[in-house]
């Protein structure tokens, strides 16, 4: 039980924002981290990344609200956390959303086609069980649902 305590303020400690939103802001997506450290390249690619996903959420579930579990991570809150090396975060290229049923998860891999057309990638909702990775541009493979 306090275990389960302590996960949970951890996950709602390192998480930048905890805020249900229906429409993903800069803000939401950049967190409490220091934005001096942002590149005008990084800037222009959570603009359009979050134009892409919010479009995406928009047509899909035009009435629910998501939480970003994490979004832009500079290159040392990565390392912190474990992120992937070269990871989408870093560069804005990529959004995490809240998904502990996996309802999301779902919904997106049977709309393949809208992903592609928006630019976006998802990896492989059975890697991430309690939230969904998007991304643009989608990985070199071309893979739209890729393996992580
Ligand atoms: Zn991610």
């Amino acid at each position: 039980m306090l275990t389960k305590l302590i996960n949970l303020l951890f996950s709602f400690l390192s998480s930048p924002t905890s805020v249900e939103t229906y429409e993903i802001s800069l803000s939401d997506y950049y967190g409490s981290h220091d934005r001096s450290e942002l590149t005008p390249q990084d800037e222009e690619n959570a603009v359009d990344l979050l134009a892409r996903v919010n479009t995406l959420l928009r047509t899909l579930c035009p009435s629910k609200s998501f939480t970003v579990t994490s979004g832009w991570r500079p290159a040392l809150h990565n390392i912190h956390i474990g992120g992937a090396k070269r990871s989408r975060h870093i560069i804005c290229q990529a959004v995490d959303l809240r998904d502990l049923d996996g309802d999301l998860g779902s919904l997106l891999a049977k709309n393949r086609d809208l992903l592609q057309s928006l630019g976006l990638a998802i990896e492989n909702p059975s890697c991430t069980p309690t939230w969904v990775h998007i991304q643009h541009p989608p990985p070199r493979s071309g893979n739209i649902i890729f393996l992580p």
